[in-house]
């Protein structure tokens, strides 16, 4: 850092941010990205100065946690912790996915909430930033289980929601029959049919290609950062993981735009596919997930053609794309480095904080196109925002249209990236880009409001 003033405020900023949230590692890990690129942009406002304004953002307007009690099928009687975090409502009402998975904390929901932040200003649309979740395991519940869970989550969540205040969605563990039971719950105590979340079934006011749209987003982004080097996803290989909600539209959209996918994986290990992981086996990655079995192992079983590596990480094959679309901190430094050796050319980022600091750092080092997951996989929220717009006119929208205006908000996205994010040796930055673009708007909308 050229300023030595800006990197002392940088380090004081984190350090007090640490202070006041110990033992939230990844809850700091998203904070200190952003705080890296967006201090110094600060530091050369005038209006900014003195606001305090990204120690405001770090710091959620309402955290909710709550007991969910509820009982299996045997009788016996479980209790889980829920969780919202309302983030910020600067420039809408609180947006943002549900995640039910044994792995989710309070610091996992801040970091993802603080993420959604600057994911849903990029958008353009009206939407603050939020998350919620529970420490709940979905696997092996039976559909009256989950259904109890819900209903028990929604019991308590609804009394802090609504269409003007804020709206959940889903994440990981959260799909169309999760929406469906939080719908159903809400709407009975609430006695209000309104558009409450979003990622809701089309019979009851959901929006086509939403389950579809974040995976297509990630691609259409993708496409756009090839295109500055001159390239198309045309003939590319990529690789990538997870095999979920995200990675499956993904997968389906390489498949339509004539690239070739190598691999997808799950927590047990990762699928190799020479062949390349199209038609059936795209629709197979569908019922893997409503299996609730989290097995990737189970897709070299149904096609002989794949090759399982038990316990390891796609990031070992030689591939033009990467796309890590599983979880946070799924992509490390050494994977990077791996990435990089063997000469990936672009790395579009389709989970949520799925690459560590270091193995940004060394993506930028090298140069790579990068792109991080707000501005990247923020076409599933976008395509949310849609629903909202649909609810709100009561009126549906077709598909084609749709995925216009989705593909639209992801061009937009990354032309306020690299207008945000080009460095004087030609360089994109995406996530400086994103994380500048993400706050301005917010930040904007802060200075007006007030200190509130
Ligand atoms: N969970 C998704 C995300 O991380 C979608 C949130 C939404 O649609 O509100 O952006």
């Amino acid at each position: 850092m050229e300023n030595p003033n800006i990197e002392q405020k940088i380090q004081d900023f984190i350090a007090r941010i640490e202070a006041r949230n110990p033992n939230e590692p990844e809850f700091l890990q998203a904070v200190k990205e952003v705080a890296i690129t967006v201090l110094p942009f600060i530091a050369t406002r005038k209006e900014y100065a003195g606001k305090k304004l990204l120690e405001r953002m770090a710091e959620a307007e309402r955290i909710i946690i709550f007991r969910v009690p509820w009982m299996d099928d045997k009788g016996e009687i479980h209790v889980n912790r829920g969780y919202r975090i309302q983030m910020n409502s600067a420039i809408g009402p609180y947006k943002g996915g549900i995640r039910f998975h044994p792995t989710v904390n309070l610091s996992v929901l801040k970091f993802l909430a603080f993420e959604q932040v600057f994911k849903n200003s990029l958008t353009t649309l009206p939407m603050g930033g939020g998350k919620g979740g529970a420490n709940f395991d979905p696997q092996g519940k039976s559909d009256m289980e989950i259904m109890r869970f819900c209903q028990a989550f929604m019991t308590e969540m609804c009394k802090h929601i609504g269409p003007e205040t804020d709206v959940p969605a889903g994440d990981i563990g959260v799909g169309a029959r999760e929406i469906g039971y939080l719908f159903g719950q809400y709407k009975k105590i609430r006695n209000e049919f309104t558009g409450v979340l979003t990622g809701k079934g089309l019979a009851y006011g959901g929006s086509l290609i939403r389950p579809e749209a974040t995976g297509y987003g990630v691609v259409y982004f993708c496409e756009q950062m090839l295109k500055t080097i001159g390239e198309t996803i045309e003939g590319k290989t990529f690789s990538v993981s997870g095999f979920g909600n995200v990675a499956w539209g993904v997968v389906k959209k390489i498949n339509e735009l004539g690239g070739k996918v190598l691999t997808i994986s799950g927590p047990d290990g990762y699928i190799y596919d020479e062949e390349g992981i199209s038609g059936a086996k795209v629709d197979f990655m569908l019922s893997m997930r409503a299996s609730g079995t989290n097995r990737a192992q189970d897709f070299a079983t149904e096609f002989p053609s794949a090759v399982f590596h038990a316990g390891k990480r796609p990031w070992e094959v030689k591939c033009d794309v990467a796309i890590p679309a599983a979880t946070q901190n799924e992509l490390l430094l050494e994977d990077a480095e791996l990435l990089v050796a063997n000469g990936v050319l672009c790395v579009t980022e389709a989970a949520n904080m799925p690459s560590t600091l270091e193995a940004i750092n060394y993506f930028v080092e090298n140069k790579i196109l990068f792109s991080p997951g707000k501005a990247s996989n923020a076409g599933g929220v976008a395509t949310s925002g849609l629903e909202m717009t649909q609810n709100s006119i009561r009126l549906n929208w077709t598909s084609e249209e749709v995925d216009a205006r989705l593909k639209e908000i992801m061009i937009g996205i990354h032309k306020a990236c690299r207008d945000y994010g080009k460095e004087d040796n030609g360089y994109v930055n995406y996530v400086k880009g994103a994380n500048i673009a993400g706050f301005v708007k917010v930040a904007e909308a802060m200075l007006a409001q007030g200190v509130v």
